[in-house]
C-alpha cells in the first residue's frame, strides 16, 4: 500500500533535511519537488528563454527530460536535466535568485505537477516542496508544513552556500529567502499554503533527531 508523505513550508526551513531522514527510516523514495524546478530554471537560463513568452516557455518545455537517479556513493537522488547530472549547479544561488518566477508560471507547474504525480505511483513517497499537499497530492495520509525563524533559516542557508562559495554575502542570502518566500506565496497559481489538514513543525529550536522523532510519531499516530 502506497503511503504519501507531503512537506510544504517556507524556503530553508530543513525540509529536505527532514525528508530524507524520513525516507531513510521508512523506506520510501525521496522525491525534492524544487530541484525540478530549478532544473527547468538552469536549462531557461543556459538557453536564454524569454520567460514572458509563453509559446517559447512551452518550446523550451517540451525539449526537458527530468530524472531522479539514485547514486548509490552518496546514498541520495540526485537530479538529471537531460542526461546531465544537474544536482550540485541547480544549487548555485544564480539558480535561486530566477527560480521563483519561473516556479509561478502556469504552464512550468502543470509540467511539474503531472511529473510529480506520475513518480508517486510505486512505493511508500516522502515528496518536499510547496504546493505538495495543497496541489499534487491533497489527499496524502500525512502532510506536515515547517517553518523556522528568519534569522536562523538565513543563517542555516548561508552556511550551506558559504562552503561553496566563500564570496557570498549574508544579504544576499536573507534577500534571496525574502524574495522567494514573497513571490511563492503571492503567486496566482498554487500559492504557498498550509494544507488544512497539515501539522505545523517549527524547527527553529530542535536538532534534526528531534525533528525526525517528531515526525515519526505523527506518522505512526
Ligand atoms: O525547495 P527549493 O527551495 O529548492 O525550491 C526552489 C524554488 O522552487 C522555490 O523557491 C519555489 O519557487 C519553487 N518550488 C515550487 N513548488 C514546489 C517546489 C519548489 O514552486 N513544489
Amino acid at each position: 500500500n502506497k503511503i504519501v508523505v507531503t512537506i510544504d513550508g517556507w524556503s530553508s526551513c530543513g525540509k529536505s533535511t527532514l525528508a530524507k531522514q524520513l525516507a531513510k527510516k521508512l523506506n520510501y523514495v525521496y522525491v525534492d519537488s524544487g530541484a525540478m524546478y530549478r532544473a527547468i530554471t538552469l536549462y531557461f537560463i543556459r538557453n536564454s528563454v524569454d520567460i514572458t513568452d509563453i509559446k517559447e516557455v512551452e518550446a523550451a518545455l517540451a525539449e526537458i527530460n527530468l530524472e531522479f537517479r539514485f547514486n548509490e556513493v552518496s546514498q541520495s537522488s540526485e537530479m538529471y536535466l537531460n542526461e546531465e547530472n544537474v544536482e550540485y549547479v541547480i544549487r548555485d544561488l544564480v539558480i535561486a535568485e530566477k527560480v521563483s518566477d519561473v516556479a509561478a508560471i502556469k504552464e512550468v507547474r502543470t509540467f511539474a505537477v503531472a511529473a510529480q504525480q506520475k513518480m508517486g505511483t510505486k512505493k511508500g513517497i516522502v515528496m518536499d516542496g510547496r504546493d505538495i499537499g495543497t496541489v499534487v497530492f491533497p489527499k496524502a495520509e500525512m502532510k506536515i508544513f515547517m517553518t523556522a525563524d528568519n534569522a536562523v533559516r538565513v543563517e542555516r542557508r548561508f552556511k550551506e552556500l558559504y562552503a561553496k562559495n566563500p564570496n557570498i554575502t549574508i544579504e544576499e542570502v536573507k534577500n534571496n529567502l525574502e524574495m522567494r518566500d514573497y513571490i511563492d506565496s503571492h503567486r496566482e497559481v498554487s500559492p504557498l499554503r498550509q494544507a488544512k489538514d497539515a501539522v505545523v513543525l517549527d524547527n527553529t529550536n530542535l536538532t534534526p533527531d528531534e525533528q525526525l522523532k517528531l515526525a515519526l510519531g505523527w506518522i505512526k499516530a
